[in-house]
């Protein structure tokens, strides 16, 4: 038996097994995906991450493959606004590293234990197991500790219908990541409303814009992205979209994170908005505080009960501090009319000229979180 299963093996879930092997603790993943996500959500990775993973070897690794972003530029109607510095943010890690999220579970998986592939229907508290599916039929694999890093859709293993309230927001976007020319971070923000465009490694930028309020239409979402392009006099860019995602903003923030054995972390416990590119961050801080306290339970036998109190209370905390901020990135990129669209041009250019920029870029990259 192992000491700890994990349930799924998203980014959260492989960091969580891949640090608790690498403190010598019996830990087996379950997987529903025979193969891992080939496509890309998450891009940013921020410095109180690349701290913590840095004394196990994986910060090199992210880094290896990472670009490096060290400011980002708000404009609109073409013209500057101001600049948020990611420079000054950490002497050690002073910038965001960027890189496919494939690229980013990779770095993060190993020392992981290769998933057991198999969907969980059913996860038990007392005594603590979890039950699957695969080929050949159901199995029950018992352990001492359960934890679920599943994602926002399985979230019924641990929670009633009802239990944990989704917010929705009527925000639609596009996005793609396509061959653009190097240079910083750069947020649009006009009448039409905000076009991100983040540099990749390898000469990618990725460019996210307000969608269509039905996102099923492929052939739409590309005519509205190269629309968002066009209109800031990227016509290259407009031009090499040939395929684009959609995504829906929702929030959610699950008010307990542990039952006894069972616990959960990353998107299955918070969902926020995207558009604030801190939702895999969040819950990978969920996953490396955790993985000392689980050692400790499994080491003496009994659970640190203080210590994993005071772990719910800041990851609950972080959860609503970044879904706070990530609803605000949201809203600001909202279409607006020409003058609230100038207000709002006129408040971020006189903002960024104070040291509120600092805080602007402390918000964004994790630096409010309770562990950062
Ligand atoms: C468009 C977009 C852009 C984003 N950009 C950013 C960004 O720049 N920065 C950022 O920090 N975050 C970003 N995010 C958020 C980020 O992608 C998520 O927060 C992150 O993927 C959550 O990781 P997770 O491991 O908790 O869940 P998931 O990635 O959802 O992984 C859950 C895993 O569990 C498996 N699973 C589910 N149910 C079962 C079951 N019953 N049995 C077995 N296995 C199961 C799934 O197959 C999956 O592999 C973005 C999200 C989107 C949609």
């Amino acid at each position: 038996m192992p000491d700890v299963v994990v349930v799924g093996a998203g980014p959260v879930g492989t960091l969580l097994s891949a640090e608790l092997a690498r403190r010598g603790v019996d830990v087996a993943v379950v997987e529903r995906r025979r193969d891992p996500a080939a496509g890309s959500r998450a891009i940013g990775v921020h410095s109180p991450i690349l701290a913590a993973l840095e004394a196990s070897g994986v910060t090199e690794r992210l880094l290896a493959d990472a670009r490096r972003v060290r400011a980002g530029e708000a404009r609109s109607g073409g013209a500057l606004l101001g600049v948020v510095r990611f420079d000054r943010l950490s002497r050690r890690f002073p910038f965001v590293a960027t890189l496919p999220q494939p690229a980013t579970r990779a770095a993060l998986a190993v020392d992981a234990p290769a998933p057991i592939v198999g969907e969980v229907e059913a996860v038990r508290a007392a005594p603590p197991r979890v039950v699957y599916r695969d080929d050949a039929g159901r199995h029950e694999i018992a352990a001492r500790i359960v934890v679920v890093a599943a994602g926002p859709r399985s979230r019924g293993l641990l929670y009633r219908p009802g239990a944990v309230r989704v917010q929705r927001f009527p925000d639609r976007f596009v996005m793609a990541d396509i061959p653009a020319d190097g240079g910083d971070a750069v947020v649009h923000l006009d009448r039409t409303g905000v076009l991100e465009s983040f540099p990749l490694p390898g000469g990618i930028r990725r460019f996210v814009a307000p969608g269509p309020a039905d996102l099923s239409d492929g052939a739409l979402r590309v005519r509205v992205l190269r629309a968002a392009l066009e209109a800031r006099g990227l016509v290259a860019e407009a031009a090499a979209v040939a395929a684009a995602d959609g995504f829906e903003i929702r929030r959610s923030l699950a008010p307990r994170l542990r039952r006894g054995p069972v616990l959960a972390i990353g998107d299955l416990a918070h969902e926020v908005s995207p558009m604030g590119g801190q939702g895999m961050n969040l819950g990978l801080l969920d996953a490396v505080t955790l993985a000392p306290l689980l050692t400790s339970w499994i080491r003496t036998g009994r659970a640190p009960e203080d210590a994993l109190r005071r772990w719910e209370r800041r990851r609950v905390a972080s959860a609503r501090i970044s879904g706070a901020i990530a609803t605000g990135n949201t809203l600001l990129g909202r279409p607006m009319p020409a003058v609230p669209n100038a207000v709002r041009a006129g408040v971020l250019r006189a903002l960024l000229a104070t040291p509120a920029a600092t805080l602007l870029a402390h918000a964004y990259a994790m630096g409010f979180d309770r562990d950062a």
